[in-house]
């Protein structure tokens, strides 16, 4: 894609702290991270949303993102991270090629998601769990 930013990272067109590179994924600093060692972990293949990723390069992206995160905890300091992805605007997606965001995580960091539940009227979460389990099985 000639215009998606991190396409012309993994191109090398625009710089970046890159972690690590193999011949399927890269995985390079955010440029604004929420703390110190936030990284991205993206395919080299351009897909838009993880809805658009092979069921292959999926699976292996979470083992991988493991061990990022491993290696991110030993070399931050930090105990704790939160994995993070976005799909489509209204999740707070930005850059329309698939990334992972690690997150190392500190006491008293501020991120919060400032979560603000709904609540469910009677009867309305087990139809709901009801048809969600009905599309999956079909
Ligand atoms: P999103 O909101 O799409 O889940 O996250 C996109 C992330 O990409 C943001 O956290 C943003 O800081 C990061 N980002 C955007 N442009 C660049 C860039 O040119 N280089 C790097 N290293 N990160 C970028
Ligand atoms: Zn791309």
């Amino acid at each position: 894609m000639d215009d998606c930013i991190f396409c012309k990272i993994i191109k090398g067109d625009i710089p970046a702290d890159v972690v690590y590179r193999d011949e399927r994924f890269l995985a390079f600093l955010d440029i604004r991270p929420i703390n110190r060692g936030h990284v991205l972990v993206i395919p080299l293949v351009h897909a838009e949303r993880l809805t658009d990723l092979p069921d292959d390069l999926l699976a292996a992206e979470l083992p991988l993102a493991r061990r990022i995160a491993s290696a991110v905890l030993e070399v931050t300091g930090a105990t704790d991270f939160n994995l993070f992805n976005t799909n489509g605007v209204e999740a707070g997606q930005e850059v329309f090629h698939h990334h992972i965001h690690i997150i190392p995580r500190h006491a008293g960091d501020g991120l919060t998601f400032n979560l603000n539940p709904v609540s469910y009227n009677e009867g309305e979460a087990s139809e709901l769990a009801g048809r969600i389990g009905n599309v999956m099985t079909s």
